[in-house]
């Protein structure tokens, strides 16, 4: 189908952008592997496209001693190829294909907030920080209180992510990505990302990040808890994956029954996590 009549706009500062933001029925356009299939379904009908790809402000990657900061606008096969966690480089790998790899941007894979996500669920278990900025400012959220529902974030139509802040990883960590691909699309059915730092053999910090189970990806917090003051044994891990759809509405569809789906999130928990562990064991 061809998209509805819109304008278009490539402003080249972030001030600018916000201008244009703040018109009614305008939308951001980053690499366009989301917006653009929904404009040609006209399931989206912006009356104004605003690009924000030549922005220098959302570009980038900064290093600082203890986070490192990823602008908006880094791209998927940047995340696949460099960066010291691997559950953010394993989860860039799994999304899409290699076209949607070059042009998809971590700005955008969080603000489209798809319940199938890959990136999100990789940024929850490593604790990351949505910088988003707006008329109004600059303002920080937690990644998980960011997501709110099916492609329902908490930025307001006049905002834009600007960066995602993560902690570097200290020594004794380690991440890893698992996925259950649908056949024909290649999205999650169920995704899970895990991280855990070891300190004299025992879990310290954990993460766990949830995606294609519920309405929206999640960070599985009971069962990280459960994690923490463990040595990680099998008992250790299976308390920790009795809890891990704790508060999320698990989904059924004609891919997969909500049961399967429950099921498959904790083997591909335990895989995760034990991946995260051998990684933070050195192996
Ligand atoms: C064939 C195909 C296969 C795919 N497979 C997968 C997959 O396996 N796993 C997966 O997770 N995803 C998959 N995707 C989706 C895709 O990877 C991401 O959702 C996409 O890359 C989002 O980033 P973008 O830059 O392209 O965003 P766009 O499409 O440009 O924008 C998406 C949404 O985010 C908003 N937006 C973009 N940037 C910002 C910003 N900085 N601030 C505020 N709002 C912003 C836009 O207004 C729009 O609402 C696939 C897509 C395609 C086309």
């Amino acid at each position: 189908m061809i998209p509805a009549a819109f304008r278009y706009e490539r402003p080249g500062t972030l001030e600018e952008a916000l201008r244009y933001l703040a018109e009614p029925e305008a939308k951001a356009l980053a690499g366009g592997q989301s917006l653009l299939p929904l404009l040609r379904l006209r399931m989206a009908e912006p009356g104004l496209l605003v690009d924000i790809q030549d922005i220098a402000e959302l570009a980038g990657i900064q290093s600082g001693a203890r986070e490192v900061t990823l602008g908006a606008l880094v791209r998927h096969v940047d995340l696949a190829t460099s960066g010291p966690w691997r559950v953010l480089r394993e989860a860039a790998e799994a999304t899409g294909d290699r076209q949607v790899r070059r042009l998809g941007t971590i700005g955008g894979a969080v603000a489209h907030a798809d319940p199938a996500g890959d990136l999100p669920a990789a940024l929850l278990a490593l604790g990351a920080v949505v910088e988003i900025v707006g008329p109004g400012g600059r303002r920080e959220v937690p990644i998980g209180e960011f997501f709110l529902g099916p492609l329902m974030t908490v930025l307001g139509p006049d905002e834009l992510v600007a960066a995602l802040r993560l902690p570097l990883p200290g020594s004794g960590s380690g991440s890893s990505y698992r996925k259950l691909r649908q056949a024909a699309s290649g999205f999650a059915l169920v995704g899970v990302g895990a991280m855990v730092r070891l300190e004299a053999g025992r879990c310290v910090d954990a993460g766990i990040g949830v995606t294609g189970v519920g309405l929206a990806p999640y960070a599985a917090e009971t069962a990280r808890e459960k994690l923490i003051g463990t040595v990680l044994s099998a008992a250790d891990v299976e308390l920790a994956l009795a809890a891990i759809l704790e508060g999320a509405d698990v989904q059924g569809d004609p891919y997969a029954s909500s049961e399967y789906r429950g099921k498959m999130c904790r083997v591909l928990a335990a895989e995760a996590i034990a991946g995260a562990r051998a990684e933070a064991q050195g192996e």
